[in-house]
């Protein structure tokens, strides 16, 4: 089969002939149809200090899928040949103590697909049956290939009670804007989101942001006076990496103000920690998706009227990955989807 591999230690992914993979008993094989490229995806690619310590070589890259399951180990009872499915990106262990209790996503010695194990950027994917999620046929083929980051924006986004309350989004990449999606339909008032790029913020409006702000041409505290608002966000969602945004973020949070942090920054951030402790302010990581209550809710929010498609703006055959890369790398974009079958 033909798949998308890291073969050597330097930038750049190599379109190659590699082995389809064997299944085990417990095991789905699912042929591939459409994959999402994630930011994680370009690290790899660059070949930055991040992949460079974390991604074995050679490796078949990516974890953002839908496929069909064409083959079932023996152990397999709940899954079936022919069901449309996408897959959990995180292996657990399911042995250690948050495992055994349920709390999977709390797992000590989680797998990545594509990551530590061979990817999705293939014709075939083998699959634990622990990860298989079967879709609703009604979702749209290019949403179903995204829930992976669409999980991202869900277990952030509803970490904390969003009903009627005021939401700071900072960074408006393909989760920060999905996220904003999500805590409208949640039932949010106000959802600002921040960022640096006129293309994104444009995004983030057609997602349902309330405001967009570039924090280049505007203040954050500014943006509250204009929409009435006396006492700061009730809620904030990390979605940059970016130090200047999380410390924006932490200076107009209000009183109690809970704060969701799935941006991965790239180096220590020093914060002013008199305003968390005064402002008594909750910082939380947010890692991966909850399994499966994520998975259930995303599905849910859909079901009900929720719509992410406008956050994916490219689409490629695989033969075309490197206009996908570069379409990421471009900063004008949102999701980019690749095609590897019909
Ligand atoms: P992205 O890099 O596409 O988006 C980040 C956005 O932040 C960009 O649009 C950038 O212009 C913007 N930004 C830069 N400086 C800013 C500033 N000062 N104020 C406001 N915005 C600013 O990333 P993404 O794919 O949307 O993912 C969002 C973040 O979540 C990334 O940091 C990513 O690494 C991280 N992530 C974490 C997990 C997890 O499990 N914790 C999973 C996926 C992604
Ligand atoms: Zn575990």
């Amino acid at each position: 089969m033909q798949a998308l591999v890291k073969k050597e230690a330097r930038p750049g992914l190599w379109l190659e002939r590699v082995p389809v993979p064997r299944i085990g008993i417990n095991d789905v094989l699912i042929k591939v149809l459409r994959t999402g490229i994630c930011g994680t995806d370009v690290h790899i690619y660059e070949w930055d200090a991040w992949a460079q310590k974390t991604i074995p070589v050679p490796m078949v890259v990516g974890h953002e899928f839908v496929g069909q399951i064409v083959e079932a180990g023996s152990n397999v009872t709940d899954f079936h040949i022919g069901d449309i499915v996408s897959g959990e990106g995180h292996v657990v262990c399911g042995r250690c103590r948050n495992c055994l209790a349920g709390r999977r996503h709390l797992c000590k010695d989680t797998k990545g697909v594509g990551v530590n194990r061979p990817g999705a950027f293939a014709e075939y994917l083998a699959l634990p049956m622990t990860n298989v999620w079967v879709h609703d046929p009604h979702i749209p083929r290019d949403v179903q290939s995204i829930f992976d980051p669409f999980g991202n924006a869900v277990h952030t986004a509803l970490q904390f009670d969003v009903l009627g309350e005021d939401i700071l989004i900072t960074g408006a990449g393909p989760i920060g804007v999905m996220a904003a999606a999500v805590v409208r339909h949640a039932g949010a008032r106000h959802v600002v989101v921040t960022d640096v790029n006129p293309y994104r913020l444009e995004l983030a409006r057609k997602l349902g942001a309330t405001l967009a702000l570039d924090v280049r041409e505007g203040s954050i505290p500014a943006a509250q006076e204009r929409l009435g608002m006396k006492e700061g966000f009730d809620v904030g969602l990390e979605m940059s990496g970016n130090p200047a945004a999380f410390r924006d973020l932490l200076a107009n949070m209000c009183h109690g103000g809970k704060i969701a942090m799935l941006g991965i920054p790239t180096q220590d951030i020093a914060i002013d920690w008199h305003t968390v402790v005064f402002n008594m302010l909750t910082i939380k990581g947010i890692y991966g998706r909850e399994m499966y209550e994520t998975w259930y809710k995303m599905t849910v929010m859909l079901q009900s009227g929720l719509d992410i498609s406008p956050v994916i703006t490219h689409r490629y055959a695989f033969e075309d990955f490197e206009k996908g890369f570069d379409a990421m790398r471009s900063g004008k974009s949102g999701k980019v989807v690749l095609t590897w079958n019909e």
